[in-house]
């Protein structure tokens, strides 16, 4: 079977060039005569590899030099504890903003460590839209404000980012990193797990402000610990060897295609096709509007169960892969992350204006 196009919302379709690579060198690495996931990660030809992927990180994202990157194993749940357990310094008091189930889960896990309050949700209308968030929302005493730039599962994206004043901002971006560009200088911390738009499962990428790296909680568990992390250069322990090796693939990857402001056009222009087909189409409806609008993720109904699972079907008959929609949203959701090929969203439209003109 050929390749199809993969809609998945995670893991998630890679770029078809970075694995070829992986394959071309999967069984001699580099002149090694062994494969990357055999050698030591403190290897030479290792080093090199872990030392590359945070340099084109940092050019991609253009992360200031006071902030550490890391490459983590535990996914972006991990995270959910660790950014409590390193950011609840003092007070122990945080805000959160609930725009879905990845933040739910974040809230919970924050509440076992600390005061933690939910300032704003869009649970009212099945999180189909980024609440108004004001500055005097916030508790100026928050150790941090934690918000999911991107809701995988919802499709919705934070058409600003919210104003915390002096309170450090911390984003979930697993969904969207790189897929449009940020100021990381307007935040505390970044996590993302990889699956999503950088390469396997398995990794987190973690982008730390300096200052707030050293002030972990009391029995903070030594694998949690920014400090641990940031001062061993991501290898205290055993680091996720292959999805650093994939992930430094797909910067190089991004670095070629011009970088993250190029991929954003692309992605745009991607989500547009969908979207002004939703808007146009009698039968298809888009469950997100207007600016809060993903160009990730893109969940969308049709107007019975039976023809949501037509359309699931007949779609992966096409070629047209994973487009079934979250289980607590129902109907379908395209996922056009980076590695998404804008011929795979052309022939997905293309495909879903024929299923109407049959199903009307
Ligand atoms: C997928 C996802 C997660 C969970 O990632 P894991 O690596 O499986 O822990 C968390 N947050 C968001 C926004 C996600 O999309």
């Amino acid at each position: 079977m050929g390749r199809v196009f993969n809609f998945s919302a995670g893991p998630a379709t890679l770029p078809e060039p970075v694995l070829e690579i992986a394959q071309k060198e999967l069984l001699d690495f580099k002149g090694t005569g062994m494969s990357v996931m055999e050698i030591s990660h403190r290897s030479a030809a290792f080093t090199e590899v872990i030392e590359k992927a945070e340099a084109d990180l940092r050019s991609l994202m253009n992360i200031p030099d006071n902030y550490k990157v890391l490459f983590l194993q535990g996914g972006a749940s991990s995270q959910f504890a660790m950014v409590p357990f390193n950011l609840f310094s003092s007070r122990k008091k945080a805000d959160y903003i609930n725009t879905g189930q990845w933040s739910k889960k974040a809230i919970a896990e924050g509440k076992r460590y600390g005061d933690v309050h939910v300032v704003a949700s869009s649970d009212d209308k099945m999180f189909n839209y980024i609440p108004e968030i004001t500055r005097d929302m916030f508790d100026p005493e928050a150790d941090y404000v934690h918000i999911t730039s991107n809701n995988t599962i919802y499709g919705t994206v934070y058409p600003e980012l919210p104003d915390t004043g002096d309170v450090p901002l911390v984003a979930d971006m697993s969904s969207n990193i790189l897929g449009q560009v940020y100021d990381v200088s307007k935040f505390g911390v970044i996590y993302a797990g990889a699956q999503k738009n950088v390469g396997p499962a398995g990794m987190a990428i973690v982008i730390v402000r300096e200052d707030l790296i050293g002030h972990a909680l009391e029995g903070t568990p030594v694998m949690f610990n920014y400090e641990i992390h940031a001062n061993a250069g991501s290898r205290y322990n055993t680091p996720p060897c292959f999805a650093i090796y994939m992930a430094g693939k797909v910067f190089e990857w991004l670095l070629d295609l011009g970088g993250v402001s190029a991929m954003e056009e692309v992605n745009r222009e991607k989500a547009s096709w969908l979207y002004n087909f939703l808007d146009d189409s009698k039968i298809f409806n888009s469950t997100v509007k207007g600016e809060y609008r993903s160009i990730m993720n893109v969940p969308f109904i049709l107007p019975s169960e039976e023809l949501n699972a037509k359309f699931i079907k007949e779609a992966t008959e096409a070629g047209l892969s994973t487009l079934k929609g979250h289980r607590t949203v129902g109907g379908m959701r395209a996922s056009i992350y980076n590695a998404m090929p804008p011929e795979g969203v052309k022939k997905l439209v293309e495909f879903m204006k024929k299923f109407e003109v049959d199903n009307s």
